[in-house]
C-alpha cells in the first residue's frame, strides 16, 4: 500500500474551492481508492511501425468508485492536481508499474510501460530520486520506463520541467511529449528539454485523412521528430486509412482503438502473445 501523508495543505487553503466539503469528501474516497482495488491499470498498446518489434504500452488509470462507477481520468486528475494528492497517486502508479513490468521481464517478456505524469508532478524535485530507487528496488532497466508528459504542463513551469527531465533522462528513463501540437508551447522547449518522444495529438489524427491541415501537421511533426532524433508516436488511430496514411510518412509508432483501447493486464498479456490484431 502507498504510504500515507498528511491531507494536502492545499485543502485547507482559505481560498480554496468554495465547495470544500464536497472536495474533502472526494478526497478521502480517492485515499481509501489507493488502498483498495478501486483505482485500474489499463494498458493500451503502442504499435511499433518500423523498428524491430518493441513491445509498448501506455498505462491509463480508472477509477471503480463503489457508488459513482466508472470514473475515467478526466474526472479526477484535475481534483487530484488541484488538491495535491496527484503526487501520491503518481507515487502509487510508479510502483505499480514499474513492478508490473519488472514481473513481465522476469517471465521473459520486456515491455516499454508508458505512464502519465502531470505538471504537478515535474515541479517535484524529489521525482526523479523516487523513479531512480524504485527501478532499483525491482532491478527493472530504465530504458523501460516512459513518461509522458503534457505540453501543458510543460510550460507551466518551464525550468522547473526541465531540471526534472533532465535527471529523469540522466537515469535512461524516457521522456515523450504527450498532446503534441494541442498547446501553445513553442518549439524552443524541444530543444531546451531532453526528451525521446512526440506524441501527435489526436485531434490531427482524427482530421488527417479529411482535412489537409491537420495531414501538413502530422507530416511535419513526423518530420521534425525525426531531424531532432526523436521517435513519433501517432495516438488515436481509429482507421485503417489513417493507419495507410501514418505508415506513408514514417511514423513510427501507433497507439488507438483501431488496436486496442486500454485493456485489464490479463487482457494485454494475451494479446502480447497473440500479437495485437489490426
Ligand atoms: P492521454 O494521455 O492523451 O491518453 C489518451 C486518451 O485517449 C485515453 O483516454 C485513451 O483511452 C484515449 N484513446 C486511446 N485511443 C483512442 C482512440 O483511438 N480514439 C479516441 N477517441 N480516444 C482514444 P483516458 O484513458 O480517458 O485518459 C484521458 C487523459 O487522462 C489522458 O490523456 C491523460 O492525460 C490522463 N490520464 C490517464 N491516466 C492517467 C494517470 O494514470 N495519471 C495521470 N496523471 N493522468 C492520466
Ligand atoms: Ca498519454
Ligand atoms: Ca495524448
Ligand atoms: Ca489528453
Amino acid at each position: 500500500a502507498a504510504k500515507r501523508q498528511g491531507v494536502p495543505s492545499s485543502v485547507y487553503d482559505p481560498g480554496f474551492d468554495t465547495s470544500r466539503e464536497h472536495h474533502l469528501s472526494l478526497l478521502s474516497e480517492l485515499r481509501n481508492a489507493l488502498d483498495r482495488p478501486e483505482l485500474r491499470l489499463l494498458y493500451q498498446p503502442k504499435i511499433s511501425l518500423r523498428e524491430a518489434p518493441v513491445v509498448a504500452a501506455e498505462v491509463l488509470m480508472r477509477w471503480e468508485h463503489p457508488t459513482r462507477g466508472l470514473v475515467t481520468p478526466d474526472d479526477f486528475i484535475p481534483f487530484a492536481e488541484k488538491t495535491g494528492f496527484i503526487r501520491e497517486m503518481t507515487q502509487w502508479l510508479l510502483q505499480r508499474a514499474i513492478r508490473q513490468a519488472a514481473v513481465w521481464r522476469r517471465q521473459g517478456r520486456e515491455v516499454e510501460l508508458s505512464i502519465n505524469i502531470s505538471a504537478r508532478d515535474l515541479i517535484d524535485q524529489q521525482l526523479p530520486q523516487r523513479i531512480a530507487s524504485l527501478l532499483t528496488l525491482e532491478s527493472l532497466p530504465p530504458r523501460l520506463l516512459c513518461l509522458e508528459v503534457t505540453e501543458s504542463a510543460l510550460i507551466e513551469d518551464p525550468d522547473r520541467a526541465a531540471d526534472t527531465l533532465q535527471a529523469v533522462r540522466k537515469l535512461g528513463v524516457q521522456v515523450a511529449v504527450d498532446d503534441y501540437g494541442s498547446g501553445f508551447s513553442s518549439l524552443t522547449y524541444l530543444k531546451r528539454l531532453s526528451v525521446t518522444e512526440l506524441k501527435i495529438d489526436k485531434s490531427f489524427v482524427a482530421g488527417m485523412t479529411s482535412n489537409a491541415h491537420d495531414s501538413a501537421i502530422v507530416r511535419s511533426t513526423i518530420e521534425l521528430g525525426h531531424s531532432l532524433g526523436l521517435s513519433v508516436t501517432a495516438e488515436g488511430v481509429e482507421t485503417e486509412d489513417q493507419l495507410t496514411l501514418l505508415e506513408q510518412m514514417g511514423c513510427d509508432k501507433v497507439q488507438g482503438f483501431l488496436f486496442s483501447p486500454g485493456v485489464s493486464r490479463e487482457r494485454f498479456e494475451a494479446t502480447m502473445t497473440s500479437g495485437p490484431a489490426g
